[in-house]
């Protein structure tokens, strides 16, 4: 334990912050004066703080080299972007940690395009008059879908609070208490219907909600009946849930709206390429939904953005709304959007044009082929190296317990933990991020690109 003095000791060896900023070091980097000063100074009181704590045994000596190093480290963190690409082999494809669906090379043309200048966002070029920014989109969504009319916002989340706020804020929304969902921590269904506005009307019971409970709870004060796609779970065994078809007649007579949140939504039926089924947007429309709303970033492959398509009459509603205008999205999205719509226009070719699919899609012999690259390359004497049948999942809550087949590579450790060897992965650059579980580390080939082996087998050999 040291003693009070010899703190102040190492406290007076701290060099006076004008010295620091004429370092020579520091003017090596881009950071003008006073954020330097800045710096300096957070960093003099952060070890002030380390040696009051006593977290830091260190002489007088080396104090001003050490906080010279602590200053350096900072400005390399500062002036080199902390968001960097990662290689993704966790086989879960629209991961929402790792920045969901890796966009297709058209929707990135279309964002090289217009990120730099000016373009049409809201302009008509054949009249000079104001357009509508989400014009094209709309256009688009509706001959793929059959939609009477499309709206896109910066989320699905902000989709579904905006759908409820324009259309039943201080009013009634009826939803099966089987489908009072969390997704990924902080959208909790509840809690959007609370701030919304509206008033949540649970019915129903974890596993069984009938027609009848939905008819019974319908009242003056009712505004609509949201249907939520559990995405990320399902009750199985003795259960019951009241489908769409069965629910449109009931809010026909009642002229409310019946609201559809399908979470992922795809555009198109995965199963054409004999992928586990998830909702399909135009389909939810057919079987009765008047509003449906769903995520861009997930199933679809496009960028992050919320779909709100359904009856022209609501879809106004909700456009004149305010809350439409804080959660509209910028000309990237919609550059990116449009562009990766447009891949739908051909849904047979998507496999070999939209990176989800073509991740989806990529038979099980390639995967293993790349792990059959990595394994035959592998000269490190850290791990011990083998192939293994492994699942993919899509991610996001979509398709959540239907998992696809996958390969993955199995690190079994010689030295370290698998904990240390996953972060050791973890802190390659590129990032390598995989998973742990029994004592071993897997790489997951589905979400890995070819392009990647050679750093992922690098990496390891370096372990
Ligand atoms: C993912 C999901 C959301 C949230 O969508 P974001 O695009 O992440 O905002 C909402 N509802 C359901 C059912 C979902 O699966």
């Amino acid at each position: 334990m040291k003693s009070r003095a010899e703190h102040e000791v190492v406290l007076r060896a701290i060099p006076p912050v004008k010295e620091l900023l004429d370092h020579p070091l520091f003017q090596l980097f881009p950071v003008s004066r006073p954020f330097l000063k800045r710096i300096i100074q957070q960093e003099i009181e952060r070890f002030r703080q380390q040696v009051v704590q006593q977290q830091l045994a260190i002489t007088p000596e080396s104090v001003a080299r050490r906080l010279q190093e602590q200053i350096t480290n900072r400005l390399r963190r500062l002036v080199s972007a902390q968001l960097t690409r990662v290689i993704n082999a966790t086989g879960i494809i629209a991961h929402t940690n790792l920045g969901r669906a890796p966009l297709a090379p058209a929707a990135i043309e279309a964002i090289r395009q217009l990120a730099g200048g000016y373009c049409n966002l809201e302009f008509q070029l054949a009249s000079g008059g104001r357009g509508r920014r989400e014009s094209n989109v709309e256009t688009l969504l509706q001959l793929l879908t059959g939609a009477e009319a499309a709206l896109v916002v910066n989320n699905n989340a902000a989709a579904v609070l905006l759908v409820l706020h324009a259309l039943a804020r201080r009013r009634e929304v009826i939803v099966s208490r089987g489908e009072l969902v969390e997704i990924g921590g902080s959208f909790r269904l509840p809690e959007v219907l609370q701030t919304s506005g509206a008033r949540l009307v649970e019915i129903g019971t974890t596993n069984k909600t009938r027609l009848d409970d939905y008819r019974k709870a319908i009242g003056p004060r009712t505004a609509a009946i949201l249907k939520v796609h559990p995405s990320n779970y399902r009750v199985v065994g003795f259960t019951q849930s009241v489908a769409i078809q069965e629910l449109s007649p009931l809010c026909r007579n009642h002229g409310i709206p019946l609201i559809y949140d399908l979470g992922s939504g795809a555009l198109v039926d995965l199963q054409q390429w004999q992928l586990p089924a998830e909702p399909v947007a135009s389909r939810a429309l057919q079987d009765g939904a008047d509003i449906v709303t769903f995520s861009g970033d997930k199933v679809l492959g496009g960028p992050q953005a919320g779909i709100i398509i359904g009856k022209k009459a609501y879809l106004d509603k909700i456009r004149r709304h305010p809350l439409t205008r804080a959660l509209r999205c910028d000309k990237l999205t919609y550059a990116a959007l449009e562009a990766t719509l447009r891949l739908y226009l051909q849904p047979e070719s998507l496999p070999q044009h939209l990176p989800v699919l073509h991740l989806l899609t990529t038979p099980v012999e390639h995967l293993r082929q790349r792990a059959q690259t990595i394994v035959d390359t592998l000269t490190t004497r850290a791990v011990q190296a083998r192939i293994v049948p492994s699942t993919a999942q899509m991610g996001s809550g979509a398709l959540p317990l239907e998992t696809i087949p996958s390969i993955a590579v199995e690190l079994t450790p010689r030295k370290f933990s698998a904990a240390t060897i996953a972060r050791k992965l973890r802190q390659n650059s590129p990032p390598i991020i995989g998973y742990v579980q029994d004592e071993k580390v897997f790489l997951d080939m589905r979400t890995v690109d070819a392009s990647e082996l050679a750093e992922i087998i690098k990496a390891i050999n370096r372990l």
